[in-house]
């Protein structure tokens, strides 16, 4: 018990010391958690408590909804054969990830978040092509994040305009990011979103839109910069959140 509390005042610390000497200065979102370190594997269990351990601001994670209508946490579309939402969860839940452990269902992803009470998350429910299954997705999510008290510290990003707006609809303040890239900061904010979350590439070709979005009140994520020169160009910009592979080496040139 004395070990764990001095770990746990150990990690808090860090991010004490981390949040007032990068203060101003983009926030690290970690992409499907830290997954490069140690055990870890994208969208994992280990992969959050990596992010967490290492102070991350927030951790992305990727949201399906089965053929079952259950929520599961894993990014690819297609994995080992199995297509995320033609499968039951029970198929999908017993696919290992490279690192050993099997795909989370939301709810265990959503318990291990718990656990962690100082980092953001950043919730991203994929496009299913499918307007109806989107929806049932963004109530049941909603349903899900309120049950666990968690919707205070989550935000919601997709790259389906529907989703957004079933969001918006369901979740008026929760903060949610548009991710395609293919509408203006102006068009962004009429839709009442909170945020354009949009590639390094597409901000390159409209450094503009980072200046319009905050006059707008609107927040600057970006996604997803792992080298050092681009990690640099995003630091200059201003915008208000880096999403990384690489969250320690960012970490290292915001201090
Ligand atoms: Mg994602």
């Amino acid at each position: 018990m004395k070990v764990y509390r001095t770990k746990t005042t150990l990690i808090l610390f860090i991010s004490f010391l981390f949040c007032i000497t990068t203060y101003g200065q983009p926030k690290v979102i970690a992409h499907r958690g830290y997954w490069k370190a140690a055990q870890g594997a994208q969208n994992s269990l280990a992969s959050w408590t990596q992010a967490c351990n290492i102070g991350c601001f927030g951790s992305e994670f990727d949201v399906w909804l089965t053929a079952d209508d259950q929520l599961i946490v894993n990014h690819d579309r297609l994995y080992k054969g199995i297509y995320m939402t033609q499968a039951n969860a029970e198929v999908i839940c017993n696919l290992k990830l490279p690192n050993g452990e099997t795909i989370p269902t939301l709810e265990a992803y959503l318990q291990q978040a718990k656990k962690h009470p100082n980092t953001r998350l950043i919730l991203e429910l994929k496009s299913h092509g499918n307007d109806e299954r989107e929806i049932l997705a963004a109530e049941k999510i909603s349903v899900m994040l309120q049950q666990h008290e968690l919707l205070e510290r989550t935000d919601i990003i997709s790259f389906s305009l529907n989703a957004c707006k079933a969001f918006r609809h369901l979740l008026p303040q929760t903060r949610i990011q548009y991710l395609n890239g293919d509408l203006t900061p102006q068009e962004v904010h009429n839709l009442g979103l909170n945020g354009i979350d949009y590639s390094f590439k597409t901000l390159q070709r409209h450094p503009e839109w980072i200046e319009q979005a905050h006059q707008l009140g609107l927040e600057v994520n970006v996604w997803t910069v792992n080298n050092e020169e681009n990690l640099r160009k995003c630091i200059d910009w201003k915008v208000d959140y880096i999403t990384t592979d690489e969250p320690e080496l960012l970490q290292k040139l915001l201090l």
